[in-house]
């Protein structure tokens, strides 16, 4: 094997570019514990990549490694189910509008700094779902001209209830058409407008049903327990939010096989920490805040809940917005330590099942040979404390390394 050239990664640590464009030969990375994404968890493992993909595991430290991380945990890149690229902090300390004359070129670039930010972050899949700027930039991203983690976009949510179910399947097809990966369906208002369904339940059976039809599948966005039945029945793929989900709609997701993407805290918090960026715009009034300061708790339990239904699918979404962008592992923090999931179940639902949950599976989500080299490194031991998740210390997309940091990833045996 060819010696690996990396003279640049000693004295950086975030790297904007791919830091290993070119190999010569397989790379290997040495962890003082390696978790595969599906439960699995091997002391002093050794993960092969070779031209962008896993080539296999070895269940010992390989000698003179490319990169080693003796005191870090490495595990499949984290997958968010619920993003929003798009959303970030104008010139004028507000959030991002249409009409807040803002050019083409700062929204663009605002886009990708954001999605720059969530792949430091450990993040390499994420979902965007509900704006149409994302095709741009999940393309620009896949074709490797911008660092991100891969995008998966809905393009503009279906939120319409004056649409007919003959309008809504049309509006489905349009998406579809027009390059989207999944389809985004509001069942519900907002929690800062009481959460109450919107879409009749033929109409979301239109929805689901056509986005089916059409080889994607369809997330609603659902707070009430009648919205949440509706969409479940209709054969919608995933549940996003569910803040006002009872034990009765849990099982009945569970029973359908319906996959469940609630929020933890950060959505909610960052709203809140950073009101006056929000405030004014639309529902973000005084009676909305109050909405979402009510909701901590409600999501909390309703998580907790979720743990405790047997077969309920648990995806990991954050609904990151502007000032949440490369926060997104802080949920998991917070499943853990207030919604006592345990911190390997949080792990494998940021991965695998989520994986699944967005039909990516058989390219990311878990560590297997064949599968794309999308890993990151965290220092310690998130089994032990899960807040290691927010201690990234490495980060490879598609065999690419995005971030090296190796004065907290313990010892360096860089030959
Ligand atoms: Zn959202």
């Amino acid at each position: 094997m060819s010696v690996v050239r990396l003279p640049l990664l000693i004295c950086l640590t975030l790297i904007p570019r791919p830091a290993v464009a070119a190999q010569d030969g397989p790379i290997t990375i040495v962890a003082g514990r390696v978790l595969d994404g599906r439960g699995g968890s091997l002391k002093n493992a050794t993960v092969v990549v070779d031209r962008g993909r896993i080539l296999r595991i070895e269940p010992r430290p390989v000698e003179r490694p490319t990169f080693s991380f003796p005191n870090g945990t490495l595990l499949p890149g984290l997958i968010d189910a619920h993003v929003h690229l798009g959303a970030y902090v104008n010139g004028r300390g507000r959030m991002h509008t249409d009409d807040d004359g803002d050019t083409p070129a700062q929204q663009a670039l605002a886009g990708a700094a954001n999605a720059h930010r969530t792949l430091l972050a450990g993040f390499t899949t994420v979902a965007s779902i509900g704006g149409p700027e994302d095709r741009d930039l999940r393309d620009a991203i896949g074709r490797a001209d911008l660092p991100g983690p891969r995008v998966l976009t809905s393009l503009e949510p279906i939120t319409d209830p004056a649409l007919t179910p003959d309008q809504l399947r049309q509006a489905v097809r349009g998406r579809v058409a027009a390059g989207a990966n999944l389809i985004k369906v509001f069942a519900s208002r907002s929690i800062r407008e009481g959460g109450t369904q919107t879409l009749s339940d033929a109409q979301l059976a239109a929805v689901c049903g056509e986005a089916r039809s059409a080889g994607v599948f369809a997330v609603a966005h659902a707070h009430s327990p009648e919205s949440i039945r509706a969409a479940t029945l209709a054969g919608c793929h995933q549940i996003e939010h569910g803040v006002f989900a009872t034990t009765e709609v849990l099982g009945l997701m569970a029973e359908r096989g319906t996959y469940f993407d609630p929020q933890c805290a950060l959505i909610f918090r960052n709203y809140l920490d950073n009101r006056k960026w929000f405030q004014g715009l639309g529902n973000f009034t005084d009676e909305g805040f109050a909405a979402m300061e009510r909701a901590i708790p409600l999501a909390i339990a309703v998580i907790r809940n979720a743990i405790a239904t047997p077969g309920l699918k648990l995806v990991y979404g954050t609904d990151a917005v502007a000032g949440a962008h490369g926060r997104n592992a802080e949920d998991l923090v917070c499943r853990v330590r207030q919604a006592g999931q345990r911190p390997m179940d949080a792990l494998v639902s940021a991965t695998r099942i989520t994986a699944e949950a967005l039909g990516v599976s058989r390219e990311t989500g878990s560590l297997a040979p064949g599968l794309a080299a999308d890993l990151i490194v965290v220092a310690g031991n998130p089994l032990d404390d899960i807040s290691a998740v927010n201690r990234v210390v490495f980060v490879m997309r598609a065999g690419q390394v995005y971030r090296h940091d190796p004065t907290l990833a313990g010892n360096r045996t860089l030959q």
